[in-house]
């Protein structure tokens, strides 16, 4: 399909507002059309000052234009020509988008800066309703979770971080995955070595945040999937954390257990032991066959095994991942296991939209899985907030990612008094995030100025090994940036 960018130069924002309604084109931006190609799509500014998008694909099409008001500002001309792209590809396609034509990652920002600046909420609902053409439901769920976001962003204090650590490993990979989680099968004399070098960035990372008298708010131990490790390599890892960090201004502390085949008594223990007051257990969904698609080598009752066990250790806070739209299940063995989470009662139950990413397996089938997976993923994630909240559960954090399905959200629930505090601050870029080991990037964010820096670890955990000394010295660029 062709993209035609006529006299103007907000191609960006028009190619986000065309792939959410065609994820399985492949879009050849283009400045004049080619004649050969019979699916196009045209946004461009006229001589005579009016602004146009055409749309016509497969034998349909639409034109509409608007004028464009004297002195507009780039930003005006922006939103007007995205209006009329997204306008063209609802009267194509025949329907509209659940977050109009919002394309960010992190939609409650814009409730919070209206919010930051006195808009009452009227406003802030005629604003995403009207402008934004969001649909209602997903108002109402942005602005819950904005408004929960808000008490725990007001909770970071201005010397405060959070610490992350990966942990680049898992059992087997799933079909869907795109981090840089390694499967042990493959990387298994990879692990004692890794955890030497981690121990020492720990160590490290240690000096320069008590030297800079940071105050560190919440750890998190991800990945990959941090209870690949074996009990004793947990106990060494999370050992150095307590030798190293001071914990005692630590409110949360989680600790991604995420698969069930992972996890041991034993291992739980220790997590607990160390000072982990959260952990996640992901089932993602409780069908076997599913499970078994996915390339997730356990079954549902291994994750109710798991849960039962971290309920004996006694975590104060229990998280469950569930994904809409994996590739063979259907409405009803969704809404089961959503049910089937519920009944479980953990504090916190987070329902992820499946994300189809070009570094995962399933990226070779990637226009079947939308088209089979978007049939009845909107059912299943519509109805999570009623379902959930006649359970107790609110909506604390949301997000969405490029490449999801029906362009949906991704949504952290909690139970009263259990929202989860680091989901927030890295999401929000509240605090500084300091990580640690391969995959990790820190993101600096300045207490004074609010400027934001990166600092990237290696990806892959041979990379990182081998290459420790120039991750060490990286880390310096903590100070210089805390003390300019
Ligand atoms: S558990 Fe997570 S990180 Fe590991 S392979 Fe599966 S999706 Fe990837």
């Amino acid at each position: 399909m062709q993209l035609i960018i006529d006299n103007h130069k907000h191609r960006y924002e028009i190619e986000n507002i065309a792939r959410m309604f065609f994820h399985d084109h492949k879009f050849k931006v283009d400045f004049d059309v080619d004649p050969s190609e019979k699916n196009y799509i045209i946004s461009g500014i006229r001589k005579d000052n009016l602004a146009y998008a055409v749309v016509n694909i497969d034998r349909r099409a639409n034109y509409v234009q608007d004028e464009i008001p004297k002195n507009a500002t780039d930003d005006e001309l922006e939103w007007l020509l995205c209006t009329l792209m997204y306008k063209a590809l609802c009267n194509v396609s025949g329907k509209t988008q659940p977050w109009g034509m919002l394309t960010g990652v992190r939609p409650t920002r814009l409730v919070h800066r209206m919010l930051d600046s006195g808009e009452s909420i009227e406003n802030i609902r005629n604003k995403f309703i009207n402008d934004y053409k969001i649909n209602d439901e997903k108002f109402r769920l942005l602005y819950q979770s904005a408004s929960c976001e808000r008490e725990i962003i007001k909770s970071s204090n201005e010397n405060d971080f959070s610490l992350y650590i990966s942990i680049p490993f898992c059992p087997s990979r799933c079909n869907y995955c795109s981090f840089v989680s390694q499967s042990v099968e493959k990387m298994d004399e990879l692990i004692a070595p890794y955890i030497q070098k981690l121990i020492q960035e720990i160590k490290d990372a240690a000096k320069i945040v008590n030297k800079l008298n940071l105050n560190l708010k919440t750890v998190y131990i991800g990945g990959g999937t941090p209870t690949t490790l074996s009990a004793n390599e947990l106990l060494k890892l999370m050992s150095a954390v307590k030798e190293n960090f001071n914990l005692n201004s630590v409110i949360e502390y989680t600790v991604e257990a995420g698969r069930a085949d992972t996890i041991t008594k034993e291992k739980l223990e220790v997590i607990k032991s160390l000072g982990a007051d959260r952990i996640s257990i992901n089932p993602q969904t409780f069908n076997d066959d599913v499970l078994a698609r996915i390339g997730r080598k356990h079954t549902a009752q291994q994750v109710l095994d798991a849960y039962k066990m971290a309920n004996e250790v006694g975590f104060k806070c229990i998280n469950m991942d569930l994904i809409a739209g994996l590739e063979g299940d259907s409405v009803d063995s969704f809404m089961s296991s959503l049910q089937t989470a519920i009944s479980l009662e953990p504090q916190n139950i987070t329902v992820h939209t499946l994300t189809v990413k070009r570094a995962a397996d399933l990226s070779e089938n990637f226009e079947e899985v939308f088209k089979k997976g978007e049939n009845s993923v909107d059912t299943m994630v519509s109805a999570c907030p009623q379902t959930l909240a006649l359970s107790g559960y609110h909506p604390y954090y949301m997000y969405r990612q490029k490449g999801t399905l029906s362009n949906l959200e991704n949504v952290g629930y909690s139970k009263e008094g259990f929202d989860g505090y680091y989901n927030v601050f890295i999401m929000d870029e509240i605090h500084s995030i300091i990580a640690l080991g391969a995959g990790g990037v820190t993101k600096l964010v300045h207490p004074k100025t609010k400027e934001i820096k990166r600092i990237y670890n290696y990806k892959f955990p041979i990379e990182y090994i081998r290459d420790f000394e120039n991750i060490i010295n990286r880390k310096q660029e903590v100070i210089e940036f805390y003390e300019k």
